[in-house]
């Protein structure tokens, strides 16, 4: 099983998530997320790695599986947006798995700027570690003409200090100035940021793994310190 374990905070874990990790033999994590379900291990065996170790972890998962365990792979938000769903199940070969969906970092985060994500949205990650920057910028080219909202994952890190604002140049072309963004970051984990700005006048230099950028499309407001993306309704 792979399952979602949302952002952070347990109100926001799902009954299923929470069943499937009680349950669980085993127990296999990337080891930031293991402490977010640290008070749920009793028995369960646990398996956790550090980053990059992905494939070793899909691999362990299914070792175990085919020895007759019952095995939780866990990933943070949902297991299927850029999770371990995919490697997964791509590694188990006949062996059924399943997936418990999660509360996601874009809707986590839309939901405290307000309803930004009311229209069409592309959802883009920044790290070129498994998509080459090219096809990365030309999905930002692309989404910008196309009007769509965009929500950025895995905006800036150390290593790649630049590409958020070589992000914010591209979606320029398309976007005015004065468009909402909303940068959220560390959301629904005890002790988040949230902030509503412009394209123009974003602070790129807080931007931050644990962050999830919103850049709205054409129609986006902002109302009451709220970020809005109008329906359409005629109101
Ligand atoms: N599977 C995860 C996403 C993994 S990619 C999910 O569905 O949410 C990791 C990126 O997700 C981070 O770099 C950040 O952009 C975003 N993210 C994950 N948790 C977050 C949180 N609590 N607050 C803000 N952004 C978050």
């Amino acid at each position: 099983m792979v399952v979602g374990l949302g952002p952070g905070k347990r109100d926001l874990l799902t009954p299923r998530a929470l069943k499937a990790i009680q349950e669980a033999d085993l127990i296999i994590a990337y080891k930031t997320y293991l402490t977010f379900i640290e008070d749920l291990i009793t028995e369960q065996e646990i398996i956790s790695s550090g980053m990059r170790k992905e494939i070793e972890r899909a691999r362990a998962a299914v070792d175990e599986a085919r020895r007759g365990k019952n095995v939780v792979v866990v990933s943070s938000g949902d297991p299927g947006v850029y999770g371990m769903a995919g490697l997964v199940m791509q590694t188990a070969g006949e062996i059924p798995v399943e997936i418990v969906p999660g509360v996601t970092a874009a809707t986590t985060a839309a939901a405290l700027l307000g309803a930004p994500l009311m229209h069409d949205f592309a959802v883009i990650s920044l790290s070129d570690l498994l998509t080459s920057w090219a096809a990365i910028q030309l999905r930002l080219e692309a989404a910008g003409q196309a009007d769509f909202i965009v929500v950025l994952y895995n905006p800036r890190s150390q290593g790649r200090p630049n590409q958020m604002e070589i992000a914010r140049q591209i979606l320029l072309r398309y976007k005015e100035e004065v468009t909402p963004v909303g940068i959220v970051k560390a959301a629904e984990r005890g002790r988040e940021t949230v902030l509503i700005t412009t394209l123009r006048d974003m602070p790129v230099e807080v931007i931050d793994m644990q962050t999830t950028v919103i850049v709205g499309n054409s129609q986006t407001i902002v109302d009451n310190g709220r970020m809005i993306t109008p329906r359409g309704y005629l109101i």
